[in-house]
């Protein structure tokens, strides 16, 4: 299919705040600017990898695609699980779009969790954490998933599928362990930085319409507020989910900027005067209170009714608990025990922590570059900018 069309690659690096570009020099980045274009667009909140990668894919904001976290709540079973099923999304991947054209699409990516998302519909995927033995042959063993080196492996491996197979369309994702780890200008986020450039580098002296955006920025974070010892501090229980937490624990420890709150999971609500709950179980007069207490919170920015974060974050009602709680840039959720605080007395319901992490508003700004004049307002429109460039 491909014959003299180039290829589109879109390739998504994994926590790259804007700041790690701007500590430190970026020559293939800016050569590739310079042919096309290069800025800053927004990326969706909660501001976590899953979610923004499958919005990349999808082309679509959460409240259309449906994964709205690593970890969500079922409210049937009681409990906390892990959004990792293909069957939560909600909408086609754009490679199920352009096979139905009869276009051949590949993937690479770091983590296998992802690599079940993205791999909807795509002719070939790998993933740096299981990779195909073909792919180990040809551009050697991966370094482990937490390694600093997991990421310079997937762009190797993108770089060989594009070599020696005819593709039409390429999705690359990497690995965020080294920006949850060391900060801007450090010299091992410099050597990570450089070791991305030079693979965009290669990517972009292929015959390739290329666009390359971050899924996240980063910050860090000092302060951790336990939420559900401060609903308990309140008389209130709830269910509180940290959206961050997944089985790779060594990147974050459980600790992101984003919660949903799932107020009276017990299945009866309360009701008011109105006497009326609200879709999602619990009454909204009850959610308004609760959101105001939090937002009384130091550490909390916003404390939103799922309506409301809905509208303002293109999110799905159903899928974000009663309330959706939004750390300030230095704070992150979560239980006081895993951030290992030292403040571990049970009143209390904040702690300092010294980490670097993601998932609030704001690590959703990320800086993006094409070897086209394309301008993106979001990550969510890298496919469709390359499509228009046809
Ligand atoms: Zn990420």
């Amino acid at each position: 299919m491909n014959g003299t069309v180039s290829t589109r690659v879109v390739c998504c690096l994994d926590g790259l705040d804007p700041a790690y570009l701007a500590a430190t020099e970026t020559l293939e980045w800016d050569r590739i600017a310079a042919a096309g274009a290069t800025g800053e667009c927004q990326g969706a909140v909660p501001s976590l990898t899953n979610v923004n990668n499958v919005g990349i894919v999808t082309g679509t904001h959460p409240e259309e695609h449906g994964i709205t976290g690593n970890t969500c709540f079922d409210r049937e079973a009681g409990e906390q699980v892990y959004m990792e099923d293909p069957s939560y999304l909600c909408r086609e991947t754009c490679f199920e779009r352009y096979a139905d054209r009869g276009e051949a699409s590949a993937a690479v990516v770091a983590k296998e969790k992802l690599e079940r998302f993205v791999g909807r519909g795509c002719g070939v995927t790998a993933s740096a954490e299981s990779p195909p033995a073909s792919l180990v042959e040809a551009v050697g063993e991966p370094p482990g998933i937490y390694s600093g080196q997991a990421s310079e492996w997937v762009l190797d491996a993108a770089v060989h599928l594009l070599d020696s197979r005819d593709l039409d369309v390429l999705y690359i994702s990497t690995t965020d362990v080294i920006p949850h780890k060391h900060e801007p200008g450090s010299s091992e986020a410099n050597a990570w930085v450089g070791a991305l450039d030079s693979a965009l580098g290669a990517l972009a002296a292929r015959d390739v319409r290329l666009c390359v955006a971050a899924d996240h920025g980063m910050n860090h974070k000092s302060r951790c507020v336990d939420l559900d010892r401060v609903l308990a501090s309140e008389g209130l229980s709830g269910e509180v989910i940290p959206l961050i937490r997944d089985q790779h624990t060594y990147h974050h420890q459980n600790l992101g900027g984003a919660a949903y709150v799932y107020l009276d999971t017990s299945g009866t609500p309360a009701t008011t005067s109105a006497g009326e709950a609200d879709a999602t179980g619990a009454n909204a007069d009850d959610a308004a209170a609760v959101a105001d207490r939090l937002e009384g919170t130091p550490g909390v920015d916003l404390a939103l009714s799922a309506a409301a974060a809905a509208e303002r974050f293109a999110l799905p009602s159903d899928r974000i608990g009663d309330l959706v709680v939004l750390g300030d840039r230095e704070t992150v959720f979560g239980s006081l025990e895993d951030a290992g605080s030292g403040n571990d007395g049970a009143a209390d319901t904040q702690g300092g922590v010294d980490l670097r992490s993601h998932g609030s508003h704001h690590e959703r700004t990320v800086p993006y570059v094409s070897n086209h004049e394309i301008d993106l307002a979001y990550n969510t429109g890298a496919f469709a900018a390359l499509d228009e460039e046809e």
